[in-house]
């Protein structure tokens, strides 16, 4: 493919699909050590962590940020690892929030939320999303494995809202037999709290959190589960491609999301790339390798040549994981969550 002739903004993959998501990890760095993400056997006190050198400067991220709005990029989330870890985080998201049109949030795991949301609000975020597995602290603990009390991410929830970082999205990663009991009683208090409540399907991301299928718990069932008690009904989806499917509560409380990425793939409509921490990207959760755009950067290439890498690797972009994954697929080699952020 030629940078002369073709209009960015109609870039498309082997699959016809555009690019239109970016999901920047900031750091690979967390004070939470989810079981499921971060595993302590793992991320344990020896584990090294990229060195700062080895990290995106906030110049290279807006950069590489810009050209990627020159594609027809028009929602950037910035994750990691915890976001809010990496220092002076809101000047980032005031750098980015001059990008126009920019559809400008975050997911966090929400321990910093109370110190930074005003700051963030200020910078230029629109929204966050915060993750939350129970509203139980014994299984809460047990998740996230640091001791971090449920309490304090209500907090964060609050204190974001308080800022008007809205709407605000909770994610739950729902893993059979570990806070499947948590279903209901998350469904009921988000929806007297008016936050939009999302179940995640656990996912084999990486190769530490020695995922199973057995350890997934459907989408279907969980809008059973809930459907049992607050009857419920699907709702369009906000836009092509939008990741989770929505389901509204009849009586007009609200609506909660499931991202069924393990028993419904949606990858005729996945718009999303991921840039990690040390500046790979990767058109797919489940890749196995990144491209390198640290080099390029660092290298001194015009906004003309990395425009030019962006197009050849979308354009050879193939990746459909979830709707071929089997037995064989899950033990292949791939990157890990905290390294591209989920
Ligand atoms: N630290 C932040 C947080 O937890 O919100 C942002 C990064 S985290 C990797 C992004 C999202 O991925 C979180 O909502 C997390 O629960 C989810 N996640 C991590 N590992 C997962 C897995 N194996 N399956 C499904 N979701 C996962
Ligand atoms: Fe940290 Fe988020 Fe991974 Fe939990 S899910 S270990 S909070 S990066
Ligand atoms: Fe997109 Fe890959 Fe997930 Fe499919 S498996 S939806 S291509 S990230």
């Amino acid at each position: 493919m030629d940078a002369e002739t073709v209009n960015p903004m109609n870039l498309l993959d082997t699959l016809n699909r555009p690019l239109r998501d970016l999901r920047i990890s900031v750091t690979d760095r967390c004070n939470f050590r989810c079981v499921y993400c971060m595993p302590k056997e793992v991320f344990g006190p020896d584990y090294q962590f990229l060195h700062r050198d080895m990290v995106l400067t906030f110049e290279e991220i807006t950069r590489l940020a810009r050209i990627f709005a020159g594609f027809g990029v028009r929602k950037i989330r910035l994750t990691g690892g915890e976001p809010l870890v990496r220092k002076d985080f809101p000047k980032l998201v005031e750098m980015l929030a001059q990008i126009p049109d920019l559809d400008l949030t975050m997911t966090t795991n929400g321990a910093l939320l109370p110190r930074f949301a005003d700051e963030l609000k200020k910078a230029g975020l629109k929204r966050v999303t915060v993750s939350l597995d129970s509203l139980d602290n014994e299984i809460f603990k047990a998740m996230n494995d640091v001791d971090f009390p449920v309490e304090k991410v209500l907090e964060g929830m609050d204190a974001a809202k308080a800022a008007g970082l809205e709407p605000i999205k909770v994610n739950m990663v729902v893993k059979r037999g570990v806070n499947e009991s948590s279903i209901l009683p998350m469904a009921r208090f988000f929806r007297e709290k008016r936050y939009i409540l999302r179940f995640i399907e656990y996912m084999d991301v990486g190769h530490t959190n020695g995922w199973r299928m057995d350890d997934v718990v459907p989408a279907k069932e969980i809008v059973n589960i809930i459907g049992r008690e607050f009857p419920l009904e699907p709702a369009d989806p906000n836009y092509r491609g939008e990741v989770a499917e929505r389901w509204s509560y009849k009586d007009g409380g609200g609506e909660i999301g499931v991202i069924a990425s393990v028993t419904q793939a949606f990858c005729r409509d996945c718009h999303r790339a991921r840039l990690s921490a040390e500046g790979k990207l990767y058109t797919c959760l489940f890749a196995v390798k990144g491209h390198d755009f640290r080099e390029l950067l660092r290298n001194g290439a015009s906004d003309e040549e990395i425009s030019h890498k962006i197009e050849s690797v979308w354009s050879k972009r193939a990746d459909r994981y979830s709707e071929i994954r089997s037995e064989n697929t899950v033990p292949l080699p791939k990157v890990e969550m905290s390294h591209i952020g989920g």
